[in-house]
């Protein structure tokens, strides 16, 4: 099931040829710290399966997008974001390049912990 752009970067970081400070892994979805943060706490999390975009996401990726999704609790707690509501965290999925997307493998931001952020 795994398809794999040899011209994306995320997926030499999927594949281990790029390397990166690894938050979370399993079968299908991998997320690592953004290589220039933020805030406190940023990483991404990507589908290890080469989907350029969220305007590519069908019916067919409910499931995958579902668990990317809801491990997005669960990571940011263990990377540091404080407590909802006074902590939480902020959820970025730039799509296209109207949407301000500069990597084209899907991949959803989470950032969080004290301000002031760097940015944002
Ligand atoms: P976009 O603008 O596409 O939503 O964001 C792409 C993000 O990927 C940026 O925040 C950028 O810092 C991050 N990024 C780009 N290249 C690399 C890399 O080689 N390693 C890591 N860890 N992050 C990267
Ligand atoms: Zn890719």
């Amino acid at each position: 099931m795994s398809t794999h752009d040899p011209n994306c970067i995320f997926c030499k970081i999927v594949a281990g040829q790029i390397p990166s400070r690894k938050v979370y892994e399993d079968e299908d979805i991998l997320a690592f710290h953004d290589i220039q943060p933020w805030a406190p706490v940023h990483f991404l999390l990507v589908p290890k399966r080469h989907i350029a975009s969220m305007a590519q996401v069908g019916p067919d990726d409910a499931a995958l997008m579902g668990r990317l999704m809801t491990l997005i609790p669960r990571l940011a707690a263990e990377q540091g974001c404080n407590p909802y509501p006074e902590g939480g965290f902020r959820i970025v999925c730039n799509t296209g390049v109207e949407g301000g997307q500069e990597v084209h493998h899907l991949h959803v931001h989470v950032m969080g912990g004290p301000r002031p952020w760097s940015r944002g």
